[in-house]
């Protein structure tokens, strides 16, 4: 296999699809390996996404598996490493955006790394070091009630510094528009100062471009998914389709859907409307230990042949709270994404090569068990859900997951016609 050029490290599953689908965009071949590989990748690529599952998990464990995943990168001769976090920063005063950047600064024995969540045409701008998501301030949007990582401080040198053994600096808005010589410069000053890592304002995606060229020959680059737009020039790659290339789609087609989301709801019933066949999965039949999963697949079955056929436990808010205090949240959760996850097994098993799940947790648990390790990131269908190619049980498979409100409301019937 050729060297590898960028081996990325993600805090989580849809951040890494998310990163890997920005590097295709970009020109380059990218895989998404889940969890640290173990071996070599089945496919050649540019770029390497490793998701693994550490946002909010303890610091320690977090480092832990980032470094591991590191170790592979490195044997893999990763020319750069990316650090990919949320593009709303989310972590707490314990970590892990902190602890993680500096175990892999001090691994790679680099003494600077800039750290940005900007990706200005999705959103989210940092000004004078304070992040914005959307026009509001990040303190000041949802993010303030997340139940894990309530961010309830804008200023990203102050959240940093409150993880970090290293000085944090900025690098303002002013520098950055001034381009990459500016950048350097200012780096080579904080660095002067006892600076580690500097947080980077960016207020549009040209400012994301002009700071690729000044993390150059950083060997650690520390970011939200928006960064890699400027990096994949720094290694002679520009935009082209080939990147984004998978093998040519074959087999039954498949819709699992748990997303309970405003528009996969949309997209569930907009697919049901044009004459798609659709099997509703009801949580409380699971729940009285009713065989669901096959009458699901009998139904399914006979209807291959036809075209894509979908099973959704997808429902809209007041329903599903019904179902959740009866069962209860975790559980009505658990039990349906068990149920969708062995029907995608099923329906693999009776032929199905081109599957779209709906639903972030749900797809976890599908790919989890169609055991599925390494995707390769194909073209994207709406932004964020790319197409990708992986192996199922030995054989090739084309697979599309949808988090929850990504996708326009034809996104069930538009994904295979462009697969096709
Ligand atoms: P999203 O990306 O929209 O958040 P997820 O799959 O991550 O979708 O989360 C949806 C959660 O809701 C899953 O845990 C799923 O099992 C659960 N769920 C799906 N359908 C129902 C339902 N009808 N009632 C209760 N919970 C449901």
């Amino acid at each position: 296999m050729s060297r590898l050029l960028l081996g990325c490290i993600a805090d989580d599953f849809t951040g890494a699809t998310d990163l890997a689908n920005n590097l295709v965009r970009a020109g380059m071949r990218a895989v998404q390996a889940i969890g640290a590989p173990t071996g070599a990748l089945d496919a050649e690529a540019d770029a390497v996404v490793i998701a693994l599952k550490s946002r909010t998990i303890p610091a320690q464990e977090a480092v832990a598996q980032s470094l591991t995943a590191l170790a592979w990168l490195r044997e893999q001769g990763a020319r750069q490493v990316y650090f990919k976090y949320c593009s709303t920063f989310d972590s707490t005063p314990a970590g892990n955006i902190g602890p993680v950047a500096e175990a892999l600064m001090d691994a790679l024995g680099t003494d600077f790394a800039i750290a940005t969540p900007a990706f200005p045409d999705n959103g989210r701008t940092v000004f004078k070091g304070h992040l914005f998501v959307g026009e509001q301030l990040l303190s000041d949007s949802g993010m303030r009630d997340h139940p894990l990582t309530p961010m309830r401080d804008a200023n990203l040198v102050r959240v940093l510094q409150a993880q970090c053994r290293r000085k944090v600096g900025l690098i303002d808005h002013r520098t950055v528009a001034q381009g990459a010589p500016a950048i350097r410069e200012r780096i080579a000053q904080l660095k002067r100062e006892g600076v580690g890592l500097a947080i980077v304002d960016a207020v549009s995606n040209d400012d994301l471009v002009r700071l690729g060229p000044a993390v150059a020959d950083h060997a650690l680059v520390t970011a939200g998914s928006g960064v890699a737009i400027g990096l994949p020039q720094n290694f002679g790659i520009a935009p082209s389709s080939q990147a984004s290339e998978l093998p040519r789609a074959s087999g039954l087609r498949a819709i699992v859907s748990g997303s309970c989301s405003q528009a996969t709801n949309a997209q569930v019933a907009d697919f049901i409307a044009k004459g798609g066949h659709a099997f509703a999965l009801d949580p409380l039949r699971i729940a009285r230990g009713e065989t669901v999963v096959e009458e699901a697949l009998a139904w399914a079955q006979p209807l291959l042949a036809q075209g894509p056929v979908l099973v959704y436990s997808t429902a809209d808010a007041s329903a599903v709270k019904a179902t959740q205090s009866q069962l209860g949240v975790a559980e009505a959760g658990a039990m349906v994404e068990h149920a969708l996850a062995a029907i995608a097994r099923g329906l693999v098993e009776r032929g199905v090569r081109q599957l779209l799940v709906a639903g972030g947790e749900t797809s976890g648990a599908c790919v989890q068990a169609l055991g599925i390790t390494q995707l390769r990131i194909g073209s994207q269908i709406d932004p964020g859900v790319p197409w990708c190619h992986a192996r199922v049980g030995g054989e090739g498979a084309h697979i599309a997951l949808k988090s929850g409100n990504f996708g326009t409301t034809d996104f069930f019937t538009k994904a295979f016609t462009l697969l096709a």
